[in-house]
């Protein structure tokens, strides 16, 4: 199918190119709740690392966000407050979101809820902790804290190639008088795991539910049965209404489809009239949160299916690859969680690294080391005249195994690097159809390395 075929196929789909319209409101100091065309859910999948500025929302009578990078929440009751989530460590929000929220609602901070490890959901931690709560988290958060931060060197140089754009503090945030507070040690009084852990506060029941899911398996909710409003972290992924992140390019270990297929069935059996996610806005009314929790179900496991039906076939990894799509009512967008590696990851998952394709992958000598060899043999003229052809055909990732080979015997030639470049642009125009911010990012990422390479080439240095 040709690019421009493919485009045309893709269904339409209720896009909102603007800009997170947060940042024209500002902070809305004990704001009602947003009318719905300022809400920006499922508006565009590039939002995934756009800066979100601070702004403060009454979700219900004793209900209150601090909206960011990563949204904090205060339930109100009369025996004292609790929290979910206290905002991105990386933002400079939290602090914001700890004096919003404490001035919505004063009385003792009971319970601190976390839901999950990462770092953009505990970043009030030190200003939350005074009063002694009680902290509750999921039993496995410890080891998802374990490994990412016994990997932080492996992760930072992923990370550092995919250049993340960091959150910037906002220019319209209250600004506190008081020093940002040093991190703190999360000290866990509660773990959930194996089944859920209720409590009553003034008289507000409390469910925080075990429901491991689409960011690890640490993930838990909150329920609150008598507003029906459910609280989700990031158990949904980062963007309502999004193919979730089964890979994670920074490398994390694959999530599980069918735990995250199990949790969605847990949300759609309790009907929340709303789904208030830790990133970006919360989904407003029975029928949304039902039609969006379904079909993240349904296409997860349409995947899971098509991948195990795939694998029973004897089909190929690159083969399911390049098979496995997301049916017309199931396109979900692809900003966070791209189809295709959730069906490598999957597949993975299920069978482990060894797909039966060639002895060599058992052993410890892969391709690439007799590619200088090859190169020898072959020229790189002829090798680079066969990618060029490719690259012609619209067939960038062959022209792209050739590169490679040429690469490998000569990681200097300024030629190839220089069509090195060209494929990945090629790959980067092409990948806007999927608009996948970590494939983006990644190849921008390339093209700048070579780049770079080039200038320094060709300047001699
Ligand atoms: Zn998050």
């Amino acid at each position: 199918m040709t690019k421009t075929a493919r485009k045309s196929a893709r269904p339409a789909r209720a896009r909102l190119r603007a800009p997170v319209l947060l940042a024209a409101v500002g902070v809305v100091m004990a704001a009602a709740s947003l009318p719905a065309e300022q809400q920006t859910t499922g508006a565009d999948e590039r939002r995934v690392f756009a800066p979100v500025p601070i702004s403060f929302r009454t979700l219900a009578d004793n209900v209150y966000q601090a909206a960011g990078n990563g949204n904090s929440h205060l339930i109100h009751t009369s025996e004292g407050n609790v929290v979910f989530d206290t905002g991105n460590a990386f933002a400079g929000q939290a602090d914001d979101h700890y004096r919003l929220l404490r001035d919505a609602a004063p009385g003792p901070i009971r319970y601190v809820i976390y839901s999950h490890s990462h770092p953009d959901h505990l970043g009030g931690h030190p200003y939350w902790i005074d009063e002694g709560p009680e902290i509750i988290v999921h039993r496995e958060f410890e080891e998802e804290r374990r490994y990412t931060q016994a990997l932080s060197q492996f992760g930072g140089r992923r990370l550092r190639r995919l250049r993340l754009p960091q959150p910037q503090r906002t220019q319209q945030a209250p600004r506190g008088t008081e020093q940002p507070r040093p991190p703190v040690p999360i000290e866990p009084d509660i773990l959930v795991g194996d089944g859920d852990h209720a409590f009553e506060l003034g008289g507000v029941r409390f469910e925080v539910l075990d429901t491991p899911g689409a960011e690890g398996a640490d993930n838990i909710s909150l329920w609150l049965p008598q507003q029906r409003i459910l609280f989700t972290g990031d158990t949904l992924g980062f963007l309502w209404d999004g193919f979730p992140n089964v890979f994670t390019m920074r490398g994390e270990k694959i999530r599980r489809p069918m735990e995250y297929i199990h949790t969605l069935e847990r949300f759609i059996a309790l009907e929340p009239d709303m789904v208030v996610p830790s990133h970006h806005d919360p989904i407003r009314g029975r029928d949304a949160a039902l039609h969006g929790l379904r079909r993240m179900r349904d296409a997860v496991r349409h995947v899971d299916d098509a991948v195990i039906a795939g694998m029973n076939e004897g089909k190929t990894v690159h083969q399911l690859m390049a098979e496995v799509t997301l049916p017309p009512e199931l396109d979900l967008h692809q900003g966070h969680g791209r189809v295709s590696w959730a069906v490598r990851s999957i597949w993975e998952y299920y069978g482990t690294w060894f797909h039966y394709d060639t002895t060599t992958e058992l052993y410890h000598v892969p391709a690439r080391e007799i590619h200088g060899e090859l190169a020898e043999l072959a020229g790189t003229d002829a090798l680079l005249a066969r990618a060029r052809q490719h690259l012609d055909a619209d067939r960038p990732l062959h022209a792209l195994h050739f590169i490679d080979i040429v690469l490998g015997g000569a990681p200097e030639h300024v030629p190839a690097l220089q069509m090195y470049r060209e494929v990945h642009a090629e790959l980067l125009a092409d990948a806007a159809d999927v608009a996948n911010a970590y494939e983006e990012n990644y190849l921008q990422s390339v093209i700048n390395e070579t780049e770079a390479a080039l200038e320094e080439l060709q300047s001699g240095r």
